[in-house]
């Protein structure tokens, strides 16, 4: 049995900004059997604080340490790597997650690169190989390509990262899903070996593959960004499958 889960928010917990039907149930039922969960994501537009009431206004009770974003888990990787300052390319509004970090560009010793979508520029991204130049660590807190919005394709974090990569030829610690990093960081949390994990999302190779590479379980759902017939072409098949999370707590022999 699942000692501890991770659960994918996005496309598993809510799609298009709604809960899946029987979600918060499901979730109350992990909580009532005292199963360990965090629910994690890589959104970083917004501050733990906003996801959290975001998830709590689609009929999802959670506290904000169940909730483990890709900044949360940057914030955690840089404090226990000691590098300090750090100098952040974050939207203003992600700043507050950015606790116990020594933050200031003079200096850095690491550079996080977050979402800046529209605010990026080429004096920011100057500075950012300066400081690259000068020594200091590239941290990502992921590097997604693109992301689809109302206006069609748009560029993400990685196409910056990747720049930055190039131009300093340094290699930059990849914090967010499906890094091994993020894992480590949410087992770590758990108190948990990854033996004792079950992941559930709705991306075949971020959410499942990469923990089943861990050694921890990866449970499919048919939600969000599921494509029928998937987990026969996945090249590592989910540990299984379930029609959404609200089937999880049977699953899970609750
Ligand atoms: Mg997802």
């Amino acid at each position: 049995m699942a000692r501890a889960l991770l659960i994918d928010v996005d496309g598993t917990l809510t799609v298009g900004g709604r809960p899946v039907d029987g979600a918060p149930q499901a979730l109350a039922s992990l909580r009532r059997a005292g199963i360990p969960f965090l629910l994690v994501t890589n959104t970083t537009r917004f501050p733990l604080r906003q996801l959290v009431a975001d998830l709590s206004r689609q009929g999802f009770s959670v506290h904000p340490d169940e909730v483990f974003p890709a900044l949360r888990a940057s914030a955690r990787f840089l404090r226990r790597k000691g590098w300090n300052p750090v100098w952040p390319l974050v939207v203003p509004a992600a700043m507050e997650d950015l606790t116990g970090l020594k933050i200031a560009e003079e200096g850095a010793e690491a550079v996080l690169v977050g979402d800046l979508g529209e605010e990026w520029n080429f004096d920011l991204l100057n500075r950012a190989l300066q400081a690259l130049h000068n020594g200091a660590e590239l941290v990502a807190i992921h590097k997604n390509r693109t992301w689809r919005t109302g206006e069609g394709l748009m560029l993400d974090t990685g196409p910056f990262v990747a720049a930055l990569e190039y131009a300093a030829d340094v290699k930059a610690h990849v914090v967010g899903k499906p890094s091994d990093l993020f894992y480590r960081e949410a087992a770590d949390i758990l108190s948990a070996s990854f033996e004792e994990i079950v992941s559930v999302g709705d991306d075949v190779e971020s959410d499942v593959a990469s923990v089943i590479a861990l050694k921890g379980q990866g449970v499919l759902v048919r939600t969000g960004k599921y494509v029928p017939g998937q987990e026969d072409r996945a090249k590592v098949p989910p540990t299984d499958v379930l029609d959404s999370i609200a089937s999880l707590p049977k699953w899970l022999g609750l």
